[in-house]
């Protein structure tokens, strides 16, 4: 057969015990590869390519050790199981290892010669080919025992087409012979390898997972025996004591890292937990201005002794650093919340109270106690209008307010509201990107009342400025904005504006007869009889100046205007007030009026008060005591009123 000519010509095994020899055949190749197994750890601290080499001699040994023990299943016909290590070989090891394996088992077959050893070297390359196949097929993934199952049945296929095509064996009817047994041993003695190569490689990912946890944690790991002296350290505790290899620590203990008094403590601590069996769990140490939490659990032999301990340090200092800022910050945050004026609160993004100061809920006296975390804002404000704490809220429409109010909460704006005592809140609501609403609340009473009271005396400032204060009605300064108002809205509406202009005739005269006490009250009693003379809202009675008064009239024509003064004229000579230096002996006054419309009013407004004072010079020189009007369209006489 493919390997056994060789010893067609020379081997003469006996047949007896066959199945012995084949079990001895197949425990050798399973031998070769379970110590390929065992030792392919060591290899993993080498590179890869020197790991494929080795398994790739080790397959190749493992072939030729099962051609030496080939067994002979007929006379002159032998059986073994040199093709399945070489399919392992090319699948596990991929190229290189099915390289250095093929090339063996080839040299070997090469030195056995014989009339088959070209037959036999193709038969050796096609297993090796198939291997390197389901090398290909099971790439970028890990192989599973389907696979291995599936090269057994793929090699089985070869060596039958072998057998069956190549003419050294087909001459010597090896097929027909020994096919089937030379088959199904090589397809289980593949089988059986192949699933001890799985299980290694499952070992080594597992292990090479635990190595690189071990040995890359942030954290410091190691491994004490009983008497706490390392027996194996992480990379980190290994650059912490400023070694380069685990070796160099292993055998150490504290006592040659740290000084005498902390290795003490640490020896007796760990002494403890290995004599107890009790784990320290997160224990604080502070070592050299570090803070570590440290756990050391003991670790036990199969029968329960303990044998030493496993320890893991985590440095906490930063994170001890930390904390105490946070908490040094959260003290301070709380304080300074609890000392301000203000009251401040937090709703979240659904509107329920998550903190609030005191502050805060006294600042509403009524609907404090529903300021509550957990609290919702309609209910808040529910209280409020219940109470009605807060000024301005509708009597019967208050639910219509809550919802407008909560639906406010979460949107930035400055509000002012005045409680129902009178007080002042400023609340300020700003909105957080988390949809968070602040609400800071400060008392805003007495800049409020001030702000009133300041309101108030600007009023009564402005009235004063406007008012003359001998008679009481609107002065000059006034009277000049007022004129000016007044003009440009009759020009607007286009409707007649009417002026009278009014002064006391002799009035020198009275003072200096009377006394000017005498002449005050004379001016107080003629300013009277001027108001009582318009009757409508829109009339402005004014102090022009001195003795003498100016009338505006808006909407009012000439005629109109006439009644005014007539009846003017009427309840001054109704006062009867006596004044012997007058040619009338009573104080009369002489009144000039002016009435323009639209265009006039527009353009040139100021000439209505120069026609005024033109009718009223006029009726001065005409004899005092008299009425006369100056149209601005047309000029003509009043009548004489005295
Ligand atoms: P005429 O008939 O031409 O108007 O003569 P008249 O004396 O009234 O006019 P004149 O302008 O010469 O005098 C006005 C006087 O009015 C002078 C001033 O003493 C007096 N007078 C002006 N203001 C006041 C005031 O507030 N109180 C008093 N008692 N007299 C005033
Ligand atoms: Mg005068
Ligand atoms: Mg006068």
């Amino acid at each position: 057969m493919i390997g056994s000519v060789h010893v067609l010509e020379g081997g003469s095994n006996a047949v007896n015990g066959i199945w012995t020899q084949f079990g001895g055949n197949l425990s050798f190749v399973c031998l070769a590869i379970s110590l390929w197994a065992h030792f392919s750890i060591q290899f993993q601290r080498r590179s890869a390519t020197q790991e494929k080499i080795a398994f790739g001699i080790v397959a190749g040994a493992a072939s030729i050790g099962s051609i030496l023990l080939a067994v002979e299943f007929n006379p002159g016909l032998y059986i073994d199981l040199r093709f399945s290590p070489l399919a392992l070989a090319g699948m596990f090891g991929g190229p290189i290892a099915a390289a250095f394996a093929v090339l063996m088992a080839m040299a070997f077959r090469f030195c056995v010669g014989g009339v088959a050893m070209i037959d036999g070297i193709v038969a050796i390359s096609a297993a090796t080919g198939i291997g390197l196949v389901a090398n290909v097929w099971i790439r970028k993934r890990s192989p599973a025992l389907m696979d291995v199952a599936l090269l057994s049945l793929a090699l089985g296929g070869v060596l039958v087409v072998s057998m069956a095509t190549l003419p050294t064996l087909v001459h010597a009817r090896v097929l027909a012979i020994i096919g089937l047994p030379m088959t199904v041993l090589n397809c289980l003695a593949t089988v059986l390898c192949g699933f001890i190569l799985l299980k290694t490689q499952q070992w080594a990912l597992e292990r090479s997972i635990l190595v690189t946890a071990f040995s890359q944690s942030p954290d410091y790991l190691y491994v004490k025996d009983r008497n706490s002296r390392f027996i194996t350290v992480n990379e980190n505790m290994i650059r912490l004591y400023r070694f380069k290899t685990t070796a160099e620590m292993t055998g150490l203990s504290d006592f040659n890292l740290l000084s005498r008094p902390l290795a003490e403590g640490l020896y007796y601590l760990e002494q403890q937990v290995m004599d107890t069996g009790v784990p320290l769990i997160d224990s604080v140490e502070h070592i050299e201005g570090r803070s570590l939490l440290a756990s050391k659990v003991p670790l036990r032999d199969r029968q329960g002794r303990v044998i030493g301990l496993a320890g893991v340090t985590r440095d906490v200092t930063e994170r001890t650093v930390l904390e105490r800022e946070l908490r040094e910050s959260k003290n301070l945050l709380s304080h300074a919340m609890a000392g301000m004026s203000d009251g401040i609160a937090m709703y979240d993004s659904k509107g329920f109270l998550v903190f609030c100061n005191d502050q805060y809920r006294t600042a509403f006296p009524l609907s404090g106690d529903a300021r509550v975390v957990g609290a919702h804002i309609s209910d808040i404000l529910r209280r409020v209008a219940e109470t009605a704490e807060r000024a301005g809220i509708p009597d019967n429409d208050c639910e219509d307010w809550i919802k407008v109010a909560t639906a406010a909460l979460h949107s930035n704006k400055d509000e002012e509201v005045q409680l129902y005592n009178g007080d002042w809140r400023s609340i300020r609501t700003r909105l957080a990107e988390d949809g968070t609403a602040m609400a800071v609340v400060s008392d805003i009473t007495a800049t409020k009342q001030a702000e009133i009271a300041l309101r108030l005396s600007a009023e009564q400032l402005k009235s004063l400025a406007e008012t003359d204060g001998l008679t009481g009605m609107v002065n000059r300064r006034a009277f000049d904005e007022a004129f000016a108002r007044e003009t440009a809205g009759s020009a607007r509406k286009n409707t007649p504006f009417s002026l009278l202009m009014v002064d006391i005739d002799r009035f020198k005269a009275y003072n200096d007869t009377y006394g000017h006490p005498a002449g005050d009250q004379c001016l107080r009693t003629v300013s009277r009889c001027l108001r009582q003379s318009v009757s409508r809202p829109a009339d402005i009675v004014a102090r022009y100046g001195g003795e003498e008064f100016v009338v505006l009239l808006p909407s009012t024509s000439a005629k109109g205007a006439m009644i005014v003064a007539e009846q003017f004229a009427r309840l001054l000579s109704q006062e009867n007030i006596v004044h012997t230096g007058s040619e009338f002996g009573r104080v009369t006054a002489s009144i000039g009026i002016s009435c323009a419309t639209g265009a006039t009013l527009r353009v040139n407004p100021n000439r209505l008060l120069t026609e005024a004072d033109a009718a009223l010079y006029d009726a001065k020189t005409q004899g005092r005591n008299r009425i006369l009007a100056h149209s601005l369209e047309e000029r003509h006489a009043m009548k004489d009123v005295g």
